[in-house]
């Protein structure tokens, strides 16, 4: 009998999940996913086509702005691997995170976040939200003091990233949970940087997980795309009404896309972390270097937690050059095989300077605030051979 779908109810492990995951073979029992590249469904009868809008429970597809058969496998197997009652795929990580917050807020509500956030995270945040009337407030991720201050006072939602781009700051999810539940506030958190395999915020406490799977989901830099994932109830009453009109939807091609990252992620995501992990000792104490952080690495400020909460240190390391911005640029641009680029996450080594490009919309007085300076680089670790990367790391931060 041909297999047919993917509804991992055998308690399959995470690889197993990650290749068959939400699989729905059409009738002609193709090999890979289908990619259904339409933007509508047809009806045997008009009577057909009531009873699909009528029906609250109907499962049929009836415009792709509701739901794509490709789209939904993507949701499934990303759902299966994070554990989650249920994910929606978007557009893009921001239309994740945008709308992650906005489908629960009103006028009235306050949102806490920590401070070390991805730049259009900020802008959301910071920006976006206050001019609807919510209040945010922001505090160090790393100090719990802070967080206990802001959440002594209800909340509606606190959002947070860690490990934090770029400096990799690693904020105790357990510790926020318990105070962000106190406070009646949903914990919603950024997962990005340690992907759906290196750490489970929704087992730490946390309501709902928001991924860029522009970065390793994709990981060989082909499209953008976003999910959100959080219980069943909480997607069905707040998050699909708010996907469904205002329309952030994920492109079927991008999702098959998507849901083919997903099947190599575990083998990906393990390989750069083994090769970043090996780097970081390496280049650790590098004369050219005032710090080298990386999550793993003993002298990070919460390598204990993140020993405890994550299971890898991730795919990237944040160096800070004693030479400021010259020599930082002088090792960008003698780097041979390591691209430039303000994307993370891929296949290959990529690198920026995050006080002139990814941050620079910040004051210089905000970027001290959160550890970033002139000589700051972020460096995402890819998949070529380590030995290469270390010559080219090595003859690089020479020239710096
Ligand atoms: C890239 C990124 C985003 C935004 O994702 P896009 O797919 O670029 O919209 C949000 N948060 C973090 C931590 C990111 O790295």
């Amino acid at each position: 009998m041909v297999k047919e779908s993917g509804n991992g109810s055998r308690g399959w492990g995470s690889r197993t999940r990650a290749v068959r995951g939400g699989l729905d073979r059409s009738g002609h029992h193709e090999t890979a996913e289908a990619m259904y590249l339409t933007s509508g469904f047809v009806y045997g009868s008009a009577a057909e086509a009531e009873e699909a809008f009528a029906s609250k429970k109907s499962t049929r597809y009836v415009y792709s702005r509701f739901g794509n058969p490709t789209v939904a496998m993507f949701e499934e197997r990303l759902r299966q691997l994070e554990g989650a009652g249920a994910c929606r795929a978007v557009a893009s990580g921001m239309a994740a995170v945008s709308a992650s917050l906005l489908c629960q807020v009103r006028a009235g509500d306050r949102v806490v976040a920590s401070r070390a956030l991805f730049g259009s995270c900020q802008y959301i945040v910071g920006e976006l939200l206050p001019r609807y009337g919510v209040e945010a407030v922001f505090v160090d991720g790393t100090d719990e003091a802070q967080w206990r201050a802001a959440l002594t006072r209800p909340a509606k939602a606190v959002f947070l990233e860690t490990p934090s781009n770029p400096m990799l700051e690693v904020i105790d999810l357990r510790m926020v949970a318990a105070l962000a539940r106190q406070a009646g506030a949903r914990v919603v958190v950024d997962n990005v940087f340690a992907t759906p395999l290196l750490q489970k915020p929704l087992e730490l406490g946390a309501d709902i997980v928001v991924y860029s799977a522009t970065k390793h989901i994709d990981g060989q830099g082909r499209c953008l795309g976003g999910a959100v994932l959080g219980s069943a109830e909480w997607v069905e009453a707040e998050l699909v009404p708010f996907l469904r009109h205002t329309g952030p939807a994920l492109s079927p091609f991008n999702a098959w896309t998507l849901a083919k990252g997903l099947e190599t992620l575990d083998l990906r995501v393990a390989a750069s972390c083994a090769s970043a992990l090996a780097l970081a000792r390496r280049f650790e104490g590098h004369p050219k270097l005032a710090r080298l952080r990386y999550p793993f690495l003993e002298s990070h400020p919460q390598h204990a937690l993140a020993r405890a909460q994550m299971s890898a240190g991730g795919t990237i390391i944040t160096l800070g050059f004693r030479g400021g911005k010259e020599a930082a640029f002088r090792f960008l641009d003698a780097l041979e095989i390591v691209d430039i680029s303000n994307n993370l996450g891929d296949s290959k080594s990529l690198t920026c300077h995050p006080a002139t490009t990814t941050h620079q919309r910040l004051t210089e007085a905000e970027r001290a605030h959160l550890g970033i300076d002139a000589g700051t680089v972020r460096f995402s670790v890819g998949l070529e051979d380590l030995a290469d990367l270390e010559a080219d790391l090595a003859q690089a931060l020479d020239a710096a």
